[in-house]
C-alpha cells in the first residue's frame, strides 16, 4: 500500500469551472465515493488489480455545465497521478500489444477517414497539411503518410514521441502551433482526457485554415448519463456504460449536442460531410460482417448527427 505522506504533492484537484466553456453554474449529477463497492470493482477489473491506492474519503462527481450541458469529473488526477495510471496501472499499452489487437477492418476504417479527407479537400495529397494531435502510436498519422499527406504530429508521451520519429513523423510542440496552418486536425480519443478541453480546441481552431477541418472522436457519454441521472450507480452500470464516463481517464463526459456546444465556443461550426464523398472512401462492401456497419455509419454519423464522431470547419 502506498501511503501518501502530508509532503507530497495532492493527488486530485477539483474543477470548480465547466472545463468547456468556464462558466461555474452546474449541477452534480452524481456523486459516489471511490471506494463504493462498484467503482472499487471497475478499478480492480479494468486496472487488473494493479491499484495499491487507497481513495477513502474522496468521492467521484460527475457535473453538468447549466451554460454548455458538458458532463464533466470534478475530482480529476494531478500530474503525479497520471503518471502513475499510464505507467502503472494500466495494461498492455505499449505498442505491440496495441497493434496485436488491430485487423484490417480498423486499418480500412483509417484509410477510410484519409480517403474522406483528401476527397473532401479535393486537393493533391502533398499539398494537404495535417496534424494528429494527441497521436498515440500514429495509426492515424501514419496511413496520412501512406497516401502522401504532409503530416506532423503532437503527443505528450516521450515513448510514443519516439516511435513517431522513428517511423518518419516529424512531432511539433502542442504548446506552440502556427496559426492558420492545417487544412486537417485530427483527434481521436483525446479530449474526453483533457483538463482544459475548451481551452484546447480554441488554440487547435486556430491553427486551421479558414475552411480547414477539425475532427474531434470522443467516447458517447448520453447512455452513462441517463443511467446515473436516473439514479443509477457504478455497481449498476456494465463495464461498456462506465467507459465514457470512467474515473480518473475519461474526466469529460460528450454527447453530440455538449460537443457541438464546445465547437461553438471556439468558433467552429459541425459540418455535415458529403455522403457520396464517404462512401466513395469507403471500402470492404462485399465482407457481409462490415458491410452493414459500412452502409449505415455515415447515414447515423453524419445525415442525422447524433455521434460523437464530429468533423467541425473553421469558417472561411
Ligand atoms: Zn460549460
Amino acid at each position: 500500500m502506498l501511503e501518501s505522506s502530508f509532503f507530497s504533492p495532492p493527488l486530485l484537484a477539483r474543477r470548480e469551472r465547466c472545463p468547456g466553456c468556464g462558466h461555474g453554474a452546474a449541477r452534480t449529477l452524481h456523486r459516489e465515493a471511490f471506494d463504493s463497492p462498484g467503482i472499487r470493482r471497475y478499478m480492480r477489473e479494468h486496472y487488473e488489480g494493479r491499484v495499491e491506492r487507497d481513495f477513502a474519503g474522496n468521492a467521484y462527481e460527475l457535473a453538468q455545465c447549466e451554460h454548455c450541458a458538458l458532463a464533466y469529473q470534478r475530482e480529476v488526477p494531478t500530474e503525479p497521478l497520471l503518471e502513475e495510471i499510464y505507467d502503472r496501472w494500466l495494461p498492455a499499452t505499449e505498442r505491440a500489444a496495441v497493434a496485436a489487437r488491430w485487423g484490417l477492418e480498423d486499418y480500412r476504417y483509417l484509410a477510410g477517414q484519409v480517403e474522406f479527407m483528401l476527397e473532401h479537400f479535393g486537393q493533391r495529397p502533398d499539398s494537404i497539411r495535417a496534424l494528429d494531435f494527441g497521436f498515440g502510436w500514429a495509426e492515424w498519422a501514419k496511413m496520412a503518410g501512406a497516401y502522401g499527406v504532409d503530416v506532423c504530429g503532437a503527443e505528450l508521451s516521450r515513448v510514443r514521441i519516439d516511435y513517431a520519429r522513428s517511423v518518419g513523423i516529424p512531432v511539433g510542440d502542442a504548446a506552440r502551433l502556427p496559426d492558420g496552418e492545417f487544412h486537417f486536425i485530427n483527434t481521436e480519443q483525446v479530449f474526453e482526457h483533457l483538463l482544459e478541453p475548451g481551452a484546447m480546441l480554441n488554440r487547435l481552431g486556430r491553427a486551421l485554415r479558414p475552411g480547414g477541418l477539425l475532427k474531434i472522436s470522443v467516447p458517447d457519454a448520453g447512455k452513462a448519463i441517463r443511467k446515473l441521472a436516473a439514479g443509477g450507480d457504478f455497481a449498476r452500470l456494465s463495464h461498456s456504460d462506465i467507459m465514457p464516463i470512467a474515473p480518473f481517464e475519461h474526466i469529460n463526459a460528450f454527447t453530440y449536442e455538449s460537443l457541438a456546444a464546445l465547437g461553438r465556443e471556439a468558433g467552429l461550426a459541425p459540418v455535415r460531410p458529403s455522403l457520396r464523398k464517404l462512401y466513395n472512401a469507403s471500402s470492404g462492401w462485399l465482407a457481409p460482417r462490415s458491410c452493414l456497419k459500412t452502409l449505415a455509419r455515415p447515414i447515423y454519423r453524419h445525415l442525422y448527427p447524433k455521434s460523437t464522431f464530429v468533423y467541425f470547419t473553421r469558417p472561411a
